[in-house]
């Protein structure tokens, strides 16, 4: 039997306390599954530090992001910065982030989101980090703060993309990558991503689950659980070549380099 073409997920929140339980063999069938791959997002400091200290058990297999989500930009505080700037130093982390604004939530001021943000894209400028970003109902002032930072930037994903294609195409004029989770498996609130996600070149499309939130909703047999994990990757990712298209081994192979490449995991000879 020919092994399944390798994924990576670039976005695993596998610091998440739902993973305490079981989190080797979650790795472990996500590995079976093919996803060869994982990035452990950080959302917090201490999420952070857990996501690198993840990425030392198996730094085969993993990355690291560090960051502060705008869910929780009113913790961080300038005082914060020298640690958040030695997180993202380590050599386990492969970006910045996550970073951006949701204004959907609003669990922080838009003032504190949008000073954190600042910070965390100066960082990653001042440390030659790509960024991870995330926004949610915030559109207008995530471009107007990111494009003030974008040319000094090396390279940002826009992840778990769900907007429109106003949207859309701000990030791909930006040079942004887009990452698509398993919303486009949402037969109800996922349906225009199946168009948009077509208008996305190959080039510049990542995969990710966004674990252990997230879960695909049209799985069969559906899971007992609500807990999204690595192994559905290659479930999303053969929806994301059906909506495209395209064979699986294409898309399959085009997001695996890039990610590769992006996040800095050694590439194979
Ligand atoms: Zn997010």
């Amino acid at each position: 039997m020919t092994p399944p073409p390798p994924l990576v997920d670039i976005g695993l929140n596998l610091a998440h306390d739902s993973f305490d339980h079981d989190r080797d063999e979650v790795v472990a069938h996500a590995l079976a599954a093919g996803v060869c791959h994982m990035v452990i997002t950080g959302s917090t400091l201490d999420s952070s530090q857990r996501a690198i200290e993840l990425v030392r058990t198996r730094p085969d297999v993993f990355r690291a992001t560090a960051g502060v989500h705008p869910h929780h930009a009113a913790e961080l505080r300038a005082e914060d910065l020298p640690r958040l700037r030695a997180l993202l130093m380590a050599p386990e982390v492969g970006a910045a982030g996550e970073c951006g604004l949701d204004y959907f939530r609003n669990f922080s001021s838009h003032a504190d989101q949008e000073r954190a943000f600042h910070w965390q894209l100066q960082l990653a400028v001042e440390l030659g980090k790509p960024v991870f970003l995330h926004q949610r109902d915030a559109h207008d002032a995530f471009m107007a703060i990111l494009r003030e930072h974008r040319p000094r930037l090396t390279a940002g994903v826009a992840h778990c993309f769900t907007g429109d294609a106003g949207e859309l195409h701000d990030y791909l004029d930006l040079g942004l990558m887009v990452g698509i989770t398993g919303w486009i498996c949402d037969e109800r609130r996922g349906q225009h991503l199946r168009e948009l996600v077509r208008q996305v070149p190959l080039d510049r499309l990542l995969v990710e689950t966004d674990a252990p939130y997230l879960l695909p909703r049209d799985l069969q047999p559906r899971p007992s659980h609500r807990r999204n994990e690595p192994k559905f990757l290659p479930h999303i990712t053969r929806v994301i070549a059906a909506c495209r298209d395209e064979p699986y081994a294409d898309v399959a192979a085009a997001t695996t380099a890039s990610a590769l490449e992006f996040f800095g995991f050694a590439v194979p000879a």
